[in-house]
């Protein structure tokens, strides 16, 4: 470190500021949580725009959630000041494959104002199919195919690219047929599902040099955060833009591969050094997030998984909490011990903003907003697709989208008949009929309809009526500022005389919502820019002043670091979920502790593992045993707690009656055979995938050990 260094570089330890610095060349930056790789990476972004290597246009940066992408433009923004004016492909691999494909839509036969398709529309859309082509819907469901289907698009597959397993898949072997029928439909529809984004895009790189040859000019630069997590569609997408220039560079943690549901392959991470021979391969080992106890606790978690790279990992921040393992009678008093924690942690001066809550699963946050409204804690909930994924919304958005554009059925069905116009299944499927007949989108059959006398005379008013709204938001679109049309087009509409009039307990929430959304969409310069928005968030936005707690799921936390963590619902079946037990194989097991260390790490001074005795799941009183991961980590990192009488003692004797669950940590934790030292100490110096930092004298931090050795990844 030099005190004329630019203050991006300012702070960096040396394999950080390497890989600043090298900015020629293909790197890899592998190493373990909390140990500065998107630190390093935003330095990296900060000083290639600061030395002008390219124009912050000319740099392609890819992370894993549109927060990290916000985080990253203000971070990048406080290091070198104003240079970084916009930074238009920085985001995560949909939304720049989104903005890429609507450049060049009409090359896969779209229109550049194409729909993204949410889950259910795709569902919509394989059900009609399905039944189309006589398939017995429930012997077939759609939900089989919609995943088939994806699973198809992670890998980078069009129809006619599925080999002979493939296509069995499905209905006798219809995959493939199905595949290619939904692929075209999509295309009739002017519309794309979040897989199209990256496939269609993929299909015009390989096929049309001009575009990937402009593509691979322009990227001077690309940096890839969470590399671990992308599919294989993702990587034959990087390798494209990467291939002339060479000059990427890829961050991640094999222990943190937590989307392999979703497609993502962690032999990414070997296979890029094989694409890109000659690769630059950085190690960070220091740990700057969490204390020395916490980062004992997730190691040793993670050390039962097999097949890892292996790595080091070191801390010298000061000795803090065990990490606290906590049980409850049951959900409810889940919910108000930790309720209780965050307003203790309030009154003591801490920020809300500190302190997260994360979930395995969804369904557990309800539990929690309950509690928290009723003691008046702010919290919000972050991931998932909660907020727009509540109907009062997706009508509204229905309503917008058919206002874009009069071709997309989908939103036309949605809510031609919402609310009631007396246009019921008879009348829709007139229309229906004739846009088949007349090859017109459902809207312009309406249009059409309403001019004969197909429909009854009252139908025929109200269609009318229904039309010529549309057309009267359709012409305004361009002068009226979006949310004033939103707005506008729900009292005309008459949506939301119909909540007013609704008397039940949820009509004044669903006010509240579709007031959220106008506000909502006050950030966004147009409709086309919120609508995109909306098919890309992952993570709900959210600029309350207030501090509050954040509640999400352990996959949207990925990344991030919180002073207080609590984990919620560690037992079995929740945590390692039904599923991954039920599946049996350790593969699904591994993903688990893997995401058990990504929960655990996010945590920087203190982390409390919260199980219940009994826990209702889908309405059902269940008695649930704890997570076998809490009985995974050594005793001596953990503090024992048990709200319902006695203390460790009868929370573990419960756990006997059940089969000890320590047992098989007493006998194979390292800590045993070490004999100096605090007892976290004495198990790093045994374990061995942490060590305390080193003293001055005692040279580099103990070697380490992985379930694999570093030769695997050794350079060249
Ligand atoms: P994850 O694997 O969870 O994504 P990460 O490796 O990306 O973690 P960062 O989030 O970049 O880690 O950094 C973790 C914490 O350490 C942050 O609070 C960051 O500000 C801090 N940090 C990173 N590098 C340094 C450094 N050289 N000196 C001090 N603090 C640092
Ligand atoms: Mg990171």
């Amino acid at each position: 470190p030099h005190p004329s260094d630019p203050p991006y570089l300012q702070g960096l330890n040396g394999p950080q500021r390497q890989a600043v610095l090298t900015t020629e060349g293909p790197v890899l930056m592998l190493a373990g949580a909390g140990t500065g790789k998107t630190a390093a990476l935003t330095a990296r972004l900060a000083h290639i725009i600061a030395t002008r290597r390219a124009w912050p246009s000319e740099i392609l940066a890819v992370t894993f959630t549109n927060k990290a992408a916000r985080e990253m433009r203000e971070r990048i923004g406080r290091m070198i000041g104003d240079a970084v004016e916009g930074m238009p492909w920085l985001g995560t691999f949909h939304s720049i494959a989104a903005k890429m494909l609507r450049r060049h839509a009409e090359l896969v036969g779209l229109q550049s104002n194409f729909t993204i398709l949410d889950t259910d529309d795709q569902l919509r859309v394989l059900k009609q199919l399905i039944q189309a082509e006589g398939l017995d819907e429930k012997r077939w469901p759609a939900r089989q195919l919609a995943g088939l289907i994806d699973r198809w698009k992670n890998r980078g597959l069009t129809p006619p690219d599925l080999d002979a397993a493939d296509r069995e898949a499905y209905a006798d072997g219809k995959g493939q047929h199905f595949y290619a029928l939904y692929q075209a439909r999509l295309k009739t529809l002017n519309a794309c599902d979040f897989g199209d984004l990256l496939l269609h895009m993929l299909v015009i790189l390989k096929t049309h040099r001009d575009v990937l040859e402009q593509y691979q000019q322009r990227f001077k630069y690309i940096l890839v955060d969470e590399y671990q997590d992308t599919n294989a569609s993702q990587y034959l997408w990087l390798r494209l833009l990467a291939q002339a220039r060479k000059n990427i560079c890829c961050v991640g943690d094999d222990d943190q591969s937590i989307y392999s549901w979703r497609g993502a392959e962690v032999a990414n991470i070997l296979r890029f050094e094989k694409d890109f021979p000659g690769a630059t391969v950085i190690r960070l080992e220091q740990n700057y997030r969490s204390t020395p106890q916490i980062l004992a606790a997730a190691s040793a978690l993670i050390a039962q998984n097999s097949g890892r790279l292996g790595k080091t990992l070191w801390t010298d921040l000061e000795a803090g909490d065990k990490v606290r393992v906590v049980g409850v009678w049951d959900g409810p008093e889940e919910a108000r011990r930790i309720g209780e924690e965050l307003e203790d942690l309030q009154r003591r001066g801490t920020s809300l903003d500190r302190a997260a809550i994360l979930v395995r699963a969804q369904f557990q946050t309800r539990e929690f907003e309950d509690r928290f409204i009723a003691i008046g804690l702010p919290y919000r909930i972050v991931g998932g697709y909660r907020f727009y994924e509540r109907a009062e919304i997706r009508d509204a958005l229905a309503y917008l989208r058919l206002v874009q554009s009069s071709a997309d059925d989908l939103a036309f069905e949605r809510i031609v008949n919402v609310p009631k116009r007396g246009l019921g299944d008879k009348a829709v499927s007139r229309i229906h009929q004739f846009a088949r007949i007349e090859r017109t989108p459902l809207f312009h059959a309406a249009a059409r309809i309403t001019e004969t006398d197909e429909l009854t005379p009252q139908a025929r008013r109200q269609l009318a009526n229904f039309v010529a709204m549309m057309r009267t938001w359709q012409a305004k679109a361009n002068d009226l500022p979006h949310p004033e049309l939103t707005q506008l087009i729900l009292d005309e509409s008459g949506y939301t005389a119909m909540l007013q009039a609704d008397r039940s307990a949820e009509a004044a929430g669903r006010l509240e919502n579709l007031s959220e959304l106008v506000r909502a969409m006050e950030e966004y310069d147009s409709l086309e820019a919120f609508l995109e928005h909306v098919s890309l968030v992952m993570d709900r936005d959210n600029d309350d002043q207030t501090e509050t707690v954040t509640i999400m799921t352990i996959h949207a936390a990925k990344g991030l670091e919180f002073d207080h963590v609590f984990l919620a619902g560690w037992e079995d079946g929740v945590f390692p979920s039904q599923r991954a037990m039920d599946e049996g194989g350790t593969a699904s097991l591994e993903e688990e502790r893997r995401l058990a260390y990504v929960a655990i790490t996010r945590a920087r001074q203190r982390a409390s593992i919260y199980h219940a005795a009994n826990r209702r799941i889908y309405g059902q009183w269940m008695s649930s045993i704890p997570s076998r991961f809490i009985a995974e980590i050594p005793p001596e990192f953990v503090d024992s707690e048990n709200s319902f009488g006695g203390g460790a003692s009868l929370w573990r004797a419960n756990w006997s009656a059940q089969g000890d669950p320590f047992a098989h940590v007493a006998t194979q934790s390292p800590a045993r055979t070490a004999t100096r030292g605090p007892a976290w100490q004495r198990a790093l110096a045994a374990s061995s995938t942490i060590t305390r930092a080193p003293a001055p004298s005692e040279g580099a931090p103990a070697a380490s050990v992985g379930a694999k050795p570093r030769a695997d990844l050794a350079i060249g």
